[in-house]
Formats: structure tokens, sequence, C-alpha cells
């Protein structure tokens, strides 16, 4: 295999500011495209890096913003899912636990070691569940994992992880150690379980990072968000600029539906009505209960809750994220409900009983829909978390095949996407040139990894741009090595930080609706920053943030006031934030 090409600059101006007419204008100067891509979650983000890799022409739309759809609702883990081991998912976590341990190596910015605490509160529960699950009976209710089922399992993690992870393997706390080391557990526990996973903490920003890795690699490829398939018309693909509501039509050879929790709405659209998706949903809390926090000590606790699901919880900046429920739903689209909150505000009490949880410190909680594969008669728990590809043949109204990218992780998206793009590189006759395993993205291309090359390297960055040093030590934070453009861009004019929000500032705001595909205030509150999900979006904030983007936007008169109030509105409804 060559080396892959080099990517151009994404400062470079092309990649500035994808505007409405700009990319109806791309359209319409390419009626026909090889590919192309239907979903800007991250498996439909993976593939367009991998084909702008293979030199394949082709073009992402999603229908909202990127990654704000199933991929913007996990938990956060890049982990191998120990858990799938009951299911006999060897093959997904030992896959699951390659890409981690790359992704570790490709995307060291955003996604860091994750050392995991499991409390264990009997010997030998959970072994028929799990051995009735293991042996391949389906209806199997998941239980509480007793330190037999979990030593044995945490065994296998290891020995799937290989000789090469760079991750610490397990160890063992017995209950006198467990309760020295974490006062608050629960008095019950006979041992603790240790091992290490990983967190990606801004999968959004990972997400469109990888687009504009895609877009830099190759001119051939393109992503527009706010772009809706809507249907079929005499062999072309129908597309609604949902910005301006004006229609466009394309002529693929062949179609990639990655739309997740959608995908059976969009095959339904493109004439071919499929039932592949059986989604369950999964809500999560973000707790500002700094005793919680405390008590976590920078470790993820994962445990069985009291109906034998597994939830878990661990410090966020400052804050707790709380999670996650799996309920079967018929809808693409949930919300988190009263019950979800009872429910994970209870499952906290399992681990440490002595600290007190409310809903009242809920400053934010979010809810998606895990794009399963449709089964029947099996607990949420036990289907299966493993990818596939279906393929639907063309037909006379639908000229094109059609490859669906069902299910997988969040962890995966890079093998789920070089194996779609292996396939679709078969059909359209052409070879497999590069391969994307070591390729870094975003933020993370020659990262300096060490605290002394991060001196460096912000010294030499201070030097050349007159940025403070702690300014770019808070910018490499949030942006990695992307933190060079963004200081490049904030010494180019007078900066200030938000009077709302004085971890920002004015030009690095603007410098992300120039350089990040920003359409809409709500992609700038909830995706390529965390003050969503922080809990720091009040309307003080927004509305500046508000005022920032529509004068670097041009946004016209009315516009700023309209995004205000639709930002304010669906933070209160899913979100349940207090704006
Ligand atoms: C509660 C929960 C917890 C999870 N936790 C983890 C975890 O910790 N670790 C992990 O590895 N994985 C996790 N996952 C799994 C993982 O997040 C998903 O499997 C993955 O994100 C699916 O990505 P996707 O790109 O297929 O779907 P999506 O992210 O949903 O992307 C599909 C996109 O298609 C767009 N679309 C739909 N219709 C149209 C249309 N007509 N035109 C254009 N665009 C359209 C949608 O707007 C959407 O953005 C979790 C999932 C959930 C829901």
């Amino acid at each position: 295999m060559d080396n892959p090409p080099a990517s151009r600059s994404v400062t470079s101006q092309e990649n500035f500011a994808s505007s409405n007419l700009e990319r109806l204008a791309w359209i319409e100067s390419h009626p026909e495209v090889s590919v192309l891509i239907i979903g800007g979650g991250i498996n439909g983000a993976g593939l367009l890096r991998e084909l702008a890799l293979q030199g394949v022409d082709a073009l992402l739309v999603e229908k909202s913003d990127f990654c704000s759809g199933a991929s913007a609702a996990g938990s956060r883990l890049i982990h191998g899912g120990l858990r799938y081991l009951e299911n006999r998912e060897f093959r997904l976590v030992r896959e699951a636990l390659r890409e981690r341990n790359l992704l570790l190596s490709n995307a060291p910015h955003y996604v860091r070691p994750l050392p995991v605490v499991m409390p264990l509160f009997d010997r030998f529960s959970g072994l028929w569940s799990a051995a009735a699950s293991f042996v391949g009976f389906a209806a199997a209710q998941p239980s509480q994992r007793g330190t037999f089922v979990v030593k044995t399992g945490l065994m296998l993690y290891d020995w799937l992880a290989g000789r090469s992870s760079p991750l610490p393997r397990r160890r063992f706390l017995s209950r006198r150690q467990a309760l020295a080391t974490y006062p608050h557990l629960n008095p019950c526990v006979r041992a603790t379980a240790r091992f290490y996973d990983a967190q990606v903490s801004h999968p959004e920003r990972l997400c469109l990072e990888l687009l504009l890795d895609a877009e830099s690699l190759s001119p051939k490829v393109r992503a527009f968000n706010y772009t809706r398939v809507e249907g079929l018309a005499d062999g072309c693909v129908l597309l609604r600029d949902e910005l301006s509501g004006r229609r466009l039509a394309v002529r693929p050879r062949l179609v990639v539906n990655a739309a997740g929790p959608w995908i059976d709405q969009v095959n339904a659209r493109l004439n071919r009505p499929t039932r592949l998706i059986g989604g369950t949903k999964g809500s999560h809390l973000v707790l500002a209960n700094p005793e919680l926090a405390a008590a976590t000590r920078g470790e993820m606790f994962f445990f069985t809750n009291r109906d034998g699901r597994i939830c878990l919880f661990y410090s966020l900046d400052g804050k707790v994220l709380l999670g996650t429920t799996d309920i079967p739903v018929e809808e693409p689209e949930a919300e988190c409900t009263p019950e979800e909150v009872v429910y994970l505000l209870d499952a906290v009490r399992v681990v440490f009983p002595s600290i007190s949880v409310s809903a009242s410190e809920i400053v934010f909680r979010f809810c998606g829909v895990r794009p399963l594969p449709f089964t029947e008669g099996l607990a949420p728990g036990r289907i299966s978390r493993d990818h596939r590809l279906p393929f639907i043949s063309p037909s006379q109204t639908s000229p094109f095949p059609i490859f669906s990218m069902v299910g997988g992780k969040w962890t995966t998206f890079r093998a789920f996407a070089e194996q779609t793009a292996t396939r679709i590189l078969t059909e359209l006759g052409r070879p497999c040139r590069h391969n994307s395993r070591g390729l870094a993205i975003g933020g993370g291309k020659q990262y300096p990894a060490t605290p002394m090359e991060q001196k460096a390297w912000l010294a030499a960055l201070s030097e050349r741009t007159g940025v403070a040093r702690d300014r770019l030590s808070e910018l490499f934070e949030r942006y990695g090595t992307r933190a060079a453009e963004a200081a490049n861009y904030i010494a180019g004019g007078v900066d200030r930080p938000l009077d709302s929000s004085p971890r920002y500032s004015l030009r690095e705001i603007e410098f992300l609706c120039l350089a990040e595909k920003v359409q809409t205030l709500e992609d700038l509150i909830l995706r390529r920053t965390l003050l969503g999900l922080h809990g720091e979006a009040s309307l003080t904030v927004i509305s500046e943030v508000a005022a920032i983007a529509g004068r670097v936007l041009g946004w016209p008169a009315g516009r700023i006031e309209d995004e205000i109030t639709r930002t304010a509105g669906r933070l209160r409804a899913l979100h349940g934030c207090a704006v």
C-alpha cells in the first residue's frame, strides 16, 4: 500500500464557511457522483474519509448538523464492550479493542484512557444468566454479575486486547482495600475489579474533524449539513436544503444509507422499504454534584443496577455523566422521560448510598436511539451491537445499489467504514490504495505526546503568533494541534474573553463559525463547544454567541433573535436546561 496522500491545510480558504449559496452551487455543478452517503453521523463521516483516501468522488448529506443523531447520544466510551462477551460477540470485542487502541494513538487530543471500577456484591451471581446467554439462550435476562463472572470476563477481555495493548491490565481490590480507597462505597461490596478502557471527551468535534480531513484529503469529496434526502425522481435522489428550502437532484452510481436509526425511513424514501432497525433508546444525565464527582476519583463506575442492566457514571470536568437506559422504541428520535430520570438517579445509590443525588442537580440531559439490528424476542441487552452491511440491488425506479450501514459502535467506526469502502471499491471496480489504520485525525496530527514536547510546541506557537501561553494551553486542550489554526486566526485581530463565558473568546467563536461548517446557533452551543453539555448555556451565553455568529455568518435581520428563541426552546425541552 502507498502512503496516504498529504492533506491540504485546513486553514485554506476553501474550508472556510460553506455558505448556503456555495453548497447549493457545488451540488448543482456536480449532478453526478459515484457515491452518495446519506447521514453525517460517525458512520457516514468515517466512510467519507475512507473514500477520500481512495480517491473516490463522494457527496455526504446530513439533514441536521453533523453528529447530531445517535452519535451525539452515547456514553462517550471508546471501549471493547466487556458486556458483549456474555453474548459471545468475540469478533466485535476483538475489533473494538483494536480500534480503541488505534484511536488512543490517532486521536490523542480527544480519546484518553479511562480507569473503570466494577463494584462486586456477590461471588457467584450472574453465573446462570451469563452462562445461559453464552450458550445462546436468547431470552436470558441480564442479572447482577458476581466476582466469578467478572473475573472470567476480564481475563478474556485482557486476552482479546492482546499483549500490545497500551493500557494497564485488570486488578482486583478486596472489600477492605476497596472501602479504604472509596470511602463512600456501598458497605455491602465484596470486592472491586479495575480495568482500563477509554473515553472520547468530544465526539461531536472528532466526527466533524473526520469530515474536514476528508475534504482536505481530496477535492472530490464534500459534506453538507442541513441537506435532507427527500425522495426519488427520474432515477435521481432529491435533496432539500433545509435552510433555504431549495430542492436539488443528484444522480449517484451507488448510495450508502448511513442514517442510523432513520435507515428504514430513508430506504422507504428511496422506494426500497426495509425493516433493518429495531432501536432502543438510551438517556444520560449530567449532574452538578461535587461530592459525587470527587467520590469517583476520576474513574468510571460501571455496575449492574437492580434490574440487571449495566449503568455507569464518571466525572466530566467537575460534573458527573450518568447513564443509561435501554428501552425498545419504534421512532428514530426519543426524549428522556421523568421515569428514566428517577431510574438513573436511583442507580447511583447502588454504588454510593450515602451520597445524596437529586433531580435539581441535573444541568443537562440527552437521549438517543441506538440503531440496533431488528430482532424479535430478545431482551434489549442481548441484541447484537455488531455492525452489518445489507445490500439492495438496483431496481427500475431506483437505478443504483444501496448499502445500509446498520448498527456498530462509535468505537468501531473506522473498521466499519473500511469494510464498507472495500465493498464499494469492488462494486465500482477500483483498487484499494490506502489504509487508514495509522491515520491521525484532526488535532491529533503531529500531536506532541509528552509534557516536554507539549511545552516546546506551545512555546514555539506562542512565539509565532504572540498569543499568551496560558491561552494556548487552553486551546490545545480543546483542539489538540488544531490550536495552531485557532491561534493564527485569533492573532489576526483584537480578541477578548466572552463576557458571559470567559473560558471562550470572541475570535475563537468566530474561528469556529468560519472553519467548522457552522450553520445554526445550536451547532455552536451543542456540538462545536461543550457549553451545552456542561450546563453553561444560559440565555446570556447563547445571546452573546448568537450575536458573534450572526455578524460573522451574515445572518439577515431577525435571524439572530430566531436562533436564540429556537436554541433556548430546544435546550429547555430536550435537554432540561434552565434557560
Ligand atoms: C444511548 C447510547 C449510548 C451509546 N454509547 C456508546 C458508547 O459509549 N460507545 C460506543 O462506541 N458507542 C455507543 N453508542 C453507539 C453509537 O453511538 C452508535 O451506534 C453510532 O453513533 C451510530 O452512528 P450512525 O452514524 O450510524 O448514526 P447517527 O449518528 O444517528 O447518524 C445518522 C444521521 O443520518 C441523518 N439522517 C437521517 N435521515 C436523513 C435524511 N433523510 N437525509 C439526510 N440525513 C439523514 C441523521 O440526522 C443522523 O445525523 C451508543 C448509542 C446510544 C444511542
